[in-house]
């Protein structure tokens, strides 16, 4: 009952906010039809059932105002212990990957919004990493990257280089909401558009701001992960895949699957979101997240 009036509260919040946005000229950046995102509770049970591979991004979609709980790392330790292929999708950097792959009940890892994927090979005892650019042509951007920092450090006030930074390989993170005091709009905005001039490709995540000189995303290291590790073509699978995720980074991936799920708390980005998911959960973040496992093995029983 909680859940479905909760549930209501979001679409009504959405068809708001969907006003809002055209009031204020921001339609064209809002595709989605009225009835979408739809509630998960409506997913079909042989759609449910079918699933194969749960992809998932991290930052308040698996975790909670910025902790793992022991519910949501207990969904994914069931879905994985349920035969279901489970791949975190995440900004997070490459030495937070490293421990994801290594120690969490999961077949891998795509990080630093999708500059590469990692995964522990158990026969071989050791951690493996599909880089998207070899380690001399890292090396290479790191002048670039480090002019980009100083001038949106210059021009920013209140935003910080990420505290994960010293862990990064590829992109530079810019918090804005992590460790200092949550900026406006206008100042993410900014930071975007100081990338972009830099000609890099920039996202926004929930407390981040990631860029880095390339033009992967999420979606497509997804891809590649998934056939080169598993063998298996997205195309023909996207009906068979979940992915769960909260903020405009993943708008790729909620652009593509025909089942993403959002955590009800991707309704706070509002107009920001130029793709939305076709499901959502009724609680946000983590609780969310544990809801979605919940549906996925009920249907399988
Ligand atoms: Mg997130």
């Amino acid at each position: 009952m909680q859940r479905s009036s909760e549930s209501a509260a979001i679409l009504a919040r959405l068809r708001l906010e969907r006003s809002v946005g055209r009031g204020l000229g921001l339609c064209k950046t809002w595709r989605m039809d009225p009835t979408h995102p739809r509630p998960l509770a409506e997913l079909p049970a042989h759609v449910a059932a079918g699933v194969h591979t749960v992809l998932t991004d991290i930052d308040d979609t698996l975790t909670s105002a910025g902790h793992l709980t022991a519910a949501a790392y207990a969904a994914l330790e069931a879905l994985h212990a349920a035969g279901l292929r489970v791949i975190p999708v995440t900004g997070r950097p490459a030495g937070w990957c490293d421990h994801f792959a290594r120690m969490w009940p999961v077949d891998g890892v795509v990080g630093e919004n999708g500059a590469f994927y990692m995964w522990h090979d158990a026969a071989a005892g050791r951690l493996r990493t599909r880089h998207r650019l070899d380690a001399a042509a890292r090396q290479a951007l790191t002048e670039r990257l480090a002019a980009v920092r100083e001038r949106v450090l210059r021009e920013v006030p209140g935003c910080a280089v990420a505290s994960d930074q010293f862990c990064r390989l590829y992109d530079l993170a810019i918090d804005f909401c992590e460790d200092v005091p949550a900026l406006p709009a206008a100042s993410v905005d900014r930071i975007v558009a100081l990338m972009h001039e830099a000609g890099m490709t920039a996202k926004v995540s929930s407390i981040h701001v990631n860029g880095w000189f390339g033009a992967w995303d999420k979606l497509g290291t997804a891809r590649l992960m998934l056939a080169e590790r598993f063998g298996l073509d997205l195309d023909a699978e996207r009906e068979r895949i979940v992915f769960a995720g909260d903020s405009p980074n993943d708008e790729p991936m909620f652009a593509f699957f025909a089942h993403a799920v959002g955590v009800a708390n991707v309704l706070d980005h509002g107009p920001r979101m130029r793709a939305l998911p076709a499901w959502i959960t009724p609680s946000r973040a983590g609780a969310g997240f544990v809801e979605l496992a919940q549906a996925l093995l009920a249907a399988r029983v």
